[in-house]
């Protein structure tokens, strides 16, 4: 703490982490006596470069890059690109720590890892962001492949940027289909990888409610941002018969008590790239309002998705959401709630999935996307969504059995950090001091 104080973010991810897994040291002192935690926390590699570009105005721009290849012992690193005026040093180290977790927890054979920039996508043109893209890639290329490390989107990088990114790679490189994940489908994306982070959050609040002898059906929900991981939640949500009222932008937020109209908000981020202001301008019937956070809303409803940026929720907002009845908080965003808010919540009763458990979908279907790519054969959608499901339903009890064993029930993220970290430090030792 000392040392990292100016990276609170990274500070704040570890503490989270480091308060719920002594039961397992305990119980396991070898990890202890071999300083695997130790290890753990320090990143393998960090790479951080520059990215100079050009304006269509003919200005010289530059841009910081960054590639945190944090933890290998599972297989290739793997985590998103970030492009977001916020990144910085601390911001992805959190993400990429958080992703050593999450990605042990799907079972799957994925190291954690994580990169970005500091560029601001919004309001740029198209042969901009192309420019950017390729003077990105032209330095991280030489960091990454198919069994290195293998990035994939985040916010600010959808399919358009993975479409640069892999163009400038393989002009470099020669083809190479599973050295990026979130690909389009013209060139071996995984059909479903779009959905695959918000349809997961849904099937493991799903998976939740089931056990508790509950379902989404007639839930009233709220998804906080308007991107690819809130959009595709809305989507399965409303799928499974619950009403979500409202979603937001960094603008504001909307509220829509007949049920957000997902294809509206597709249509407004996904193909028009507008604000979620132009919503109110067909659906007269709905709210929008400027410049504040959703969790400030007063209106009850039972289930919480936070789907936008870390931070999100502190203890303001959590109190507004006890009040308001909420009884599951499920992340889809990375670190969307304060720990100080986190402890409020379960305090007064609120179940909390964390994101390194709930919004594995998208990790878990980008290592589907890999495995596809090796073998050169695409697979159908329902195949990927099936897979995604049982991946979801099996970190959901996963969850739920390890909180049982070491903390207590509904304790989902002590049984979320035990659970990605046994897998991780088993790993870790008996590969020995590399
Ligand atoms: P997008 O860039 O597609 O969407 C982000 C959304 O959040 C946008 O609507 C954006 O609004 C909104 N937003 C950003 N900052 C703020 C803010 N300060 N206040 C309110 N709203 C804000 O990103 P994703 O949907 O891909 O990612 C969202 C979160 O989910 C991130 O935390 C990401 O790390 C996490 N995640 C994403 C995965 C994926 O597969 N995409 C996988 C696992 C986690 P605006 O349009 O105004 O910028």
């Amino acid at each position: 703490k000392e040392k990292y104080g100016y990276q609170p973010e990274y500070i704040q991810a570890v503490e989270e982490f480091l308060t719920t897994v002594t039961p397992f040291l305990e119980k396991n002192p070898i990890y202890c006596e071999k300083n695997i935690l130790g290890q753990l926390i320090i990143p393998e590699r960090l790479i951080e470069f520059r990215v100079p570009w050009m304006s269509d105005s003919g200005e010289w721009m530059v841009n910081t890059g960054y590639r945190i290849q944090y933890n290998s012992a599972l297989g290739p690193y793997k985590g998103g690109l970030r492009f977001h005026p916020s990144v910085n040093q601390s911001i992805m180290k959190f993400l990429a720590f958080e992703q050593i977790f999450k990605n042990s927890l799907t079972s799957l054979p994925i190291g954690g890892g994580k990169g970005g920039s500091d560029f601001d996508p919004k309001g740029k043109s198209d042969g901009e962001i192309m420019r950017f893209c390729q003077s990105f890639m032209q330095e991280l290329q030489k960091h990454i492949g198919p069994s290195m490390d293998v990035p994939a989107g985040d916010m600010g990088v959808g399919g358009r940027e993975i479409g640069y990114l892999y163009g400038e790679y393989k002009r470099l490189n020669g083809y190479q289909a599973g050295v990026l994940t979130g690909k389009p489908l013209t060139f071996w994306g995984s059909l479903a990888r779009t959905e695959a982070t918000g349809y997961g959050l849904v099937y493991f609040v799903k998976y939740l409610l089931q056990d508790k002898g509950d379902a989404l059906k007639d839930k009233r929900v709220m998804v906080s941002g308007s991107g690819n991981v809130a959009i595709y939640a809305i989507e399965k949500a409303q799928e499974l018969g619950a009403t979500v009222l409202g979603c937001s932008d960094s603008s504001g937020y909307i509220i829509d008590e007949d049920g957000v109209d997902c294809e509206l908000v597709k249509e407004i981020k996904e193909v028009k790239r507008g604000r979620l202001s132009d919503y109110i301008a067909a659906k007269p019937n709905a709210k929008y309002v400027e410049n504040a956070s959703i969790w400030t809303e007063n209106i009850a409803y039972e289930v919480a998705l936070p789907c936008a940026t870390q931070n999100e929720i502190g203890l303001d907002e959590a109190a507004i959401l006890i009040k308001n009845g909420v009884k599951v908080l499920a992340e889809g965003a990375n670190m969307p709630t304060k720990l100080e808010a986190l402890h409020q919540l379960t305090d007064s009763g609120v179940i909390y999935c964390p994101g390194k458990a709930a919004n594995a979908g998208g990790v878990a279907v980008s290592a589907l996307e890999m495995a596809q790519n090796a073998q050169r054969l695409p697979w159908t959608f329902e195949q990927v969504d099936s897979e995604l499901d049982s991946i979801m339903k099996n970190i959901y009890e996963t969850c739920a059995t390890t909180a049982k064993e070491y903390a207590k029930e509904d304790d989902l993220l002590t049984g979320a950090n035990i659970a990605g970290f046994e897998r991780v430090a088993k790993a870790m030792l008996a590969q020995g001091l590399v």
